[in-house]
C-alpha cells in the first residue's frame, strides 16, 4: 500500500518537486552498523554489506552532494547549500562499521562522521545489552519444549514462541538485571551465563567480532581514512541514577578521542537518539557545536543545532522509501499533517 502511494507520487513528480521545494535543505543520514554473519543482531537499523554498498551507488545516481558534517552545517547556516546536499553519520562505531563502511566511503570518495561512543571501544568487550537482546531473540525464535528460560539472579522467564511482546519484556528484564551487577566482571560472567542458558555456546557469532565496538587502533585508522570521529558519550547515556550527567560523560568521551581522532570534538550524537532541552546549556557550554538526534526530517536554515533531524537507514528501508525521505517528499507530508 505504502510503497504504490510512494511509486504513484514519484510518477506524478511529486519527489522531484519536493526536492526542488527542499534544496536549501540538509539531509543527514543515520547508519548504525553492519550485520554479515548467520543470524541478525542489532537492531533493524543495522544492515548488510552489500546494501550498504548499493546505498552508496543509490547516492551517486540520485546526484547527492556528499559534504563533511562542519562544511555542510556552516552552508546551511549561510544558506549556501548545494541542491541535493547530504551528511552521512553512523552511530557507537562499531568494528564491522570499520571493517566494512569505511572502505565502501572511502571507495565511493565520500565523507562521512562516525559518532563514537567509547567505554567498550576501550574495554574490548561484548556489548552487553546488543549481545543480551541477541542471545534472546535467538533463544525465541528456535524450537524447544519449554516457554520457560531459567536465567541466575531472574528465575523463569515466560517468552512464548512468536510473542514479540513477551520476548520484549524478558530483554528488558535481563538488561535492567545486568545493570544492577557489581561491575564488568560480573556483567559478562552474567552474559556467559545467559548463552549458555540459551544453548547457544556453540553459536560462531561468540568468537567473531559481532558485538563489539572497533578498537582504539582500528578507530585511528578510520580517522587517518578521512572518518571524523565525534562524540556520542563514553557510557551510551546522559543520565545516571535519573540526573544529568551529560558534561561528564562528554569529557570522558572527548578525552578518549583524544589523539585517536583529528578533532576538534565539537559534533555530538544523542546516544538512542534521547535528549530533553536541558541538555541544550550542558552542550553549549562543552563547546559542542550540534547535536544530532533520531527525530526523522530534513533540516532546514535556523533549524535547533542541538535538535538535528535525521533520516534513519537500515536493512528494512527500500530504495524507494529511501527516495522518498531524500527528496523531502515525506518531510513536506510530515510538516503539513503537523499543521
Ligand atoms: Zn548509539
Amino acid at each position: 500500500m505504502k510503497h504504490g502511494l510512494l511509486w504513484i507520487a514519484r510518477a506524478l513528480g511529486l519527489f522531484a518537486l519536493c526536492s526542488w521545494l527542499t534544496r536549501r535543505e540538509l539531509r543527514i543520514l543515520c547508519y548504525h552498523g553492519i550485520w554479515d554473519g548467520p543470524g541478525h543482531y542489532g537492531n533493524y537499523l543495522f544492515m548488510s554489506p552489500g546494501k550498504f554498498r548499493s546505498r552508496l551507488a543509490f547516492l551517486q545516481d540520485w546526484g547527492a552532494r556528499v559534504l563533511p558534517l562542519p562544511v555542510a552545517l556552516e552552508r546551511l547556516a549561510q544558506g549556501r547549500l548545494p541542491a541535493r546536499a547530504v551528511v552521512i553519520t553512523i552511530d557507537d562505531g562499531w568494528a564491522s562499521t570499520v571493517a566494512h563502511m569505511v572502505p565502501a566511503l572511502e571507495q565511493a570518495g565520500f565523507p562521512a562522521t562516525l559518532y563514537v561512543t567509547s567505554y567498550y571501544a576501550h574495554n574490548q568487550r561484548p556489548v552487553l545489552n546488543v549481545a543480551l537482546a541477541y542471545a534472546l531473540s535467538r533463544w525465541a525464535a528456535g524450537e524447544r519444549d519449554s516457554t520457560l528460560l531459567p536465567l541466575p539472579g531472574l528465575g523463569q522467564l515466560n517468552c512464548p514462541a512468536g510473542d514479540a511482546i513477551a520476548l520484549h519484556r524478558a530483554t528488558d528484564q535481563v538488561i535492567e538485571h545486568a545493570s544492577t551487577l557489581a561491575d564488568d566482571d560480573a556483567r559478562q560472567a552474567f552474559l556467559c551465563s545467559v548463552i549458555s542458558a540459551t544453548g547457544l555456546a556453540q553459536d560462531p557469532v561468540w568468537g567473531g567480532p559481532a558485538f563489539r565496538l572497533a578498537s582504539r587502533d582500528q578507530l585511528r585508522e578510520a580517522s587517518a581514512k578521512g572518518i571524523d570521529l565525534q562524540l556520542h558519550t563514553h557510557r551510551h547515556r546522559t543520565t545516571c541514577n535519573g540526573t544529568s550527567c551529560l558534561a561528564q560523560e562528554l569529557a570522558d568521551n572527548r578525552s578518549w578521542l583524544t589523539g585517536v581522532g583529528e578533532g576538534p570534538f565539537e559534533h555530538f550524537c544523542y546516544p538512542s537518539g534521547q535528549y530533553q532541552a536541558s541538555d541544550w546549556e550542558v552542550l553549549r557550554r562543552q563547546g559542542i557545536e550540534s547535536a544530532t538526534t533520531t527525530e526523522i526530517g530534513l533540516c532546514r536554515r535556523g533549524e535547533n543545532p542541538y535538535a538535528l533531524p535525521r533520516i534513519l537507514d537500515g536493512e528494512s528501508l527500500s530504495e524507494l522509501e529511501l527516495e522518498a525521505e531524500l527528496s523531502g517528499f515525506l518531510t513536506m507530508l510530515r510538516r503539513i499533517s503537523r499543521r
